[in-house]
């Protein structure tokens, strides 16, 4: 059997929106990747972020975009991890796991530009394929060319977390901005609406 390929989407997600599982989606769907985990990162113990949902509401919203989608999965791989988790680490973490997977990261060209920066990058584009995505406005830089890296151009949306916070803050549904189960799920619980 032809080894599977798993792209890592790492993020806050908070919370998860619709620019993230169009892209979540594309990668599954239309790369050599089978499969995307979108990496759930936790929050830092030592850098109190107010509006920074916990960690497991934050997962859980996650797993209710996905739903029944065969192909994207939520991972809390990171929750368990000494804090700050650096990327290297998590990869490690995840081969030892999963051995008989293979695993990809996948980045925005904002990344790709200031990834040799990162603790390890050496390493990890000695070892992962990167598989960015085209975001306006950033050049990808000399990392480009790499022969780990490969960009796309897909379809993205112009929308983040913190615009979907602020509208949640002012009373306003975030219908349509993140998925329905996603919406229902913030609408019920009265999370981001203090
Ligand atoms: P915030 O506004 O809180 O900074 P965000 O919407 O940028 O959040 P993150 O959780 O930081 O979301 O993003 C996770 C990953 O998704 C990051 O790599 C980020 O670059 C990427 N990303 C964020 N928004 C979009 C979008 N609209 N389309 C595609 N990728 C996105």
């Amino acid at each position: 059997m032809a080894t599977r390929k798993i792209g890592l989407f790492f993020g806050s997600f908070n919370p998860v929106h619709v620019g993230h599982m169009i892209l979540a989606n594309f990668m599954a769907t239309k790369t050599e990747m089978t499969e995307v985990w979108m990496v759930v990162s936790p929050q830092n113990p030592f850098k109190e972020r107010a509006s920074l949902a916990r960690d497991h509401d934050r997962l859980h919203l996650v797993e209710l975009a996905i739903g029944d989608t065969p192909n994207l999965k939520a991972s809390n791989v990171e929750f368990t991890m000494p804090k700050p988790s650096y990327t290297i680490d998590t990869l490690a973490v995840l081969r030892d796991k999963y051995p008989d997977r293979e695993f990809a990261l996948i980045m925005g060209t904002d990344n790709l530009a200031t990834l040799h920066k990162w603790k390890n990058h050496d390493i990890i584009l000695r070892d992962y394929d990167i598989h960015v995505y085209n975001r306006p406005g950033y050049e990808p830089g000399d990392l480009a060319t790499h022969g780990r890296v490969t960009i796309y151009d897909a379809p993205l949306m112009h929308l983040s977390a913190t615009y979907i916070r602020k509208t949640l803050k002012e009373g306003l549904s975030a219908r349509y901005l993140v998925p329905d189960a996603v919406a229902r799920e913030i609408e019920a619980s009265g999370l981001y609406a203090k």
